[in-house]
């Protein structure tokens, strides 16, 4: 299943991307579910289980928005 993110903020000014790194989740798990941007879809946490991550926003190293988890 694929969860789309909550987007919170636009890129900050001068943001860059990270080309090696941007389909890359940043967490990885052994659950079933897979949180993705909200913006470019791209898989930030991929085969983790709901509400095993909260409390932090992440940024898209592909475009750069911050995201939250709902
Ligand atoms: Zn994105």
């Amino acid at each position: 299943m694929d969860i789309q993110m909550k987007v919170t903020a636009l890129p900050e000014a001068g943001f860059r991307t990270v080309s090696s790194n941007e389909n890359i989740p940043i967490f990885v798990g052994k659950g079933n579910t897979n949180y993705v941007c909200g913006n470019c879809e791209n898989a930030l946490c991929e085969n983790v289980d709901v509400g095993q991550i909260s409390g932090i926003k992440l940024v898209c190293p592909k475009c750069g928005w911050q995201n939250e988890f709902e």
